[in-house]
């Protein structure tokens, strides 16, 4: 059934919320064990949650769009009375104490939050492996890497634990996960979603978004959390309707113009490659009109971007100095979170900025124009979201190779602009993702043509 087919369900008393979680419940405690995706869980307080929703359809009283879906978040972002580690040991202590924006909405639509997934250390990451409290397995293709920094939200998806999940991505990690998993990840346009009460990776970058098993419950998602808040100086006035977005016809993808970057295959695995092209050439048949583009600075964006993230980062960071948390982050974290750190405070330092940073952010206005151009001509570009299969657990990457699995999905948050990944088809039963990326603010034509892709499968 379809997220928004059994978000109805609930409200009309088909199904009802407690019968909804004690399905996500059983399916965590029999799968949870091995993909290690949830890392805490509250099942009382669902629970009575549930209850009271139940009680409330019952007596005919209205209840939030959300009513009695079930919600994994990123342990990076705040939950009251949740632990909220960002799966580093520095907050092994620390208790939410209050709610994100994003998680206020989500609780003021009725929604059921059963728990925080697991992630890489501070969402440094593509693998889900540096977590402090061990790696997630891929449901989708056993014995391998789920993809990251939000691997715990992708696989608490993919392994039907729940019903809709949040993330981050500051560099593709909502849609890489979602890749590798076979399920869909969106990040929204910079400004679109409030960052309030994400602990940061890099500010300037980040968007928190939804993972879903169809558009429909991204959709359902965005429409929630969405929006201008008034803590948060970053986000926009307008922003895109999310509401609208119930219709999964390929009729509307008829008469669209979708670009294909050249440069962004040839870096790619050629069997993502051929993937990948199958599904553009059924969009060609299908009545969307495919145009060739070529991105000129390919090379760039991945020194941009981490150039970027490790200042960024480093700042964000002096807060955990050991007197508010417990731990300094230095004696504590793990060696990635630590390399970051090292290199962010070099590079900061005032004699060698403007060898180092200010050339990123020349080389980000530089990324941010050419794709702007790109896109100015086309109602979407499309292509592979990851250039790569995900490795083997177990298997160890030095840090370029690890960076690699990056460079088609840093553009999007160097340049602000929206994005999201859903399956694009498998290779040896790997899931393999399409990117589709859009022009900032249109989130919604960009959900709207995942409706359309799904309907024509
Ligand atoms: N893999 C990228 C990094 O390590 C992206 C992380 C993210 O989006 N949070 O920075």
């Amino acid at each position: 059934m379809n997220l928004l087919n059994k978000s109805e369900s609930i409200k009309n008393h088909e199904i009802t919320a407690l019968e909804n979680l004690e399905k996500s419940l059983k399916t965590i405690k029999k799968n949870n064990d091995n993909i290690n995706a949830f890392l805490e869980i509250k099942e009382e307080e669902a629970i009575q949650k549930a209850e009271k929703i139940d009680s409330k359809i019952k007596k005919g009283e209205k209840v939030g769009k959300l009513a009695g879906l079930t919600i994994g978040i990123k342990s990076n972002i705040n939950i009251e009375d949740f632990k909220i580690t960002a799966a580093s040991k520095t907050l092994e202590n620390y208790i939410g104490s209050y709610d994100a924006t994003v998680t206020q909405r989500i609780k003021d639509e009725d929604a059921i939050i059963i728990g925080t997934t697991n992630m890489d250390e501070f969402a440094a990451g593509s693998s889900t492996e540096t977590s402090y409290f061990g790696y997630t397995e891929n449901p989708a293709a056993p014995g391998r890497i789920p993809g990251g920094s939000s691997g715990g939200s992708a696989a608490v998806i993919a392994a039907e634990m729940c019903d809709l999940s949040l993330g981050s991505d500051t560099g593709g990690s909502i849609r890489n996960p979602a890749s590798h998993c076979g399920v869909i990840g969106f990040k929204p346009t910079y400004g679109v979603v409030s960052r309030q009460g994400l602990l940061d990776l890099a500010m300037s970058l980040e968007q928190i978004g939804p993972f879903a098993h169809d558009a429909g419950g991204i959709a359902l998602m965005l429409d929630t959390i969405s929006g201008y808040d008034l803590k948060e100086c970053t986000t926009l006035k307008e922003t895109p309707n999310f509401g609208e977005i119930t219709e999964k016809s390929s009729e509307l993808m008829k008469g669209m113009k979708v670009g294909v970057v050249k440069e962004f295959f040839d870096v790619s695995d050629e069997r993502i490659v051929d993937i990948v092209e199958g599904r553009i050439d059924e969009m060609r048949e299908s009545g969307v009109e495919v145009v060739e583009l070529s991105f000129d600075y390919i090379d760039l964006c991945l020194p941009t971007y981490y150039l970027i993230n490790y200042v960024e980062f480093f700042s964000a960071t002096r807060k955990y100095d050991g007197r508010k948390y417990g731990y300094r982050i230095e004696d504590v974290c793990g060696e990635e979170v630590l390399r970051r750190i090292h290199t962010g405070s070099y590079i900061s330092q005032k004699e060698y900025s403007g060898k180092y940073y200010k050339k990123a952010l020349q080389a980000r206005s530089l990324i941010r124009k050419e794709i702007t151009k790109l896109l100015q001509g086309v109602d979407a570009i499309v292509g592979p979201t990851v250039p790569k299969l995900p490795h083997k657990l177990g298997e160890s990457l030095d840090p370029l190779e690890m960076y690699a699995y990056d460079v088609l999905t840093v553009i999007a948050n160097l340049a602000g602009i929206p994005a999201g990944s859903m399956k694009a088809g498998e290779v040896n039963g790997i899931p393999v993702g399409l990117q589709i990326q859009g022009k900032p603010l249109d989130d919604d034509k960009i959900i709207q043509m995942m409706a359309g892709l799904e309907d024509a499968k």
